[in-house]
């Protein structure tokens, strides 16, 4: 999280049911913006710290435990989201408000997905595109769930 208007985030993650929300540091749960943004939610989130110069290694563990690192980036390869469908073990690596994914972190991403855009300016804000894409797992992930609930009490 580097700007004011991720600091929703949290709140997101928590009402959408996230297992959890991975900062570059603990230190914003002290900030005022933080706390009037998140309204509480960092009580029920599980929250880690992750450097971002540890990330690589982050993304390399999460793999090996079985998670399909998805990148939310505009790229020549990003998948549309309206056509992707969200393994359970997703992770949702968001980039940079300025600069977007690091290249580094970009090639260790197993896939990207861009939220296909109409208007002239070029990007969403990183709070943005991380709710859509909670959204679109939350539908899809909400909708199996409960097929399989009907399924099992019929
Ligand atoms: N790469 C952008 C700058 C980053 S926008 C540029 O060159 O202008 C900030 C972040 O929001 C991105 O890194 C990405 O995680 C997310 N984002 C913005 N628009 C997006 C879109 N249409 N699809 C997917 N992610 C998007």
């Amino acid at each position: 999280m580097h700007t004011q208007l991720n600091l929703g985030l949290c709140r997101t993650c928590e009402i959408f049911g996230a297992s959890g929300l991975v900062l570059d540091s603990l230190h914003h749960l002290s900030d005022k913006h933080f706390q009037s943004l998140s309204v509480s939610s960092e009580l029920w989130l599980p929250l880690l710290e992750v450097k971002p110069a540890e990330l690589a290694d982050f993304l390399q563990l999460k793999k090996s435990e079985g998670y399909c690192i998805v990148g939310v980036e505009q790229t020549a390869n990003s998948q549309n989201l309206q056509d992707f469908r969200f393994p359970e073990r997703t992770l949702l690596l968001l980039g940079n408000e300025r600069e977007g994914i690091p290249a580094n972190l970009l090639q260790m991403l197993d896939v990207c997905v861009e939220i296909p855009q109409q208007g002239i300016i070029r990007s969403l804000n990183v709070h943005v595109s991380a709710a859509l894409l909670i959204w679109e797992y939350t539908r899809q992930h909400l909708v199996t769930r409960s097929n399989k609930v009907d399924s099992q009490s019929s």
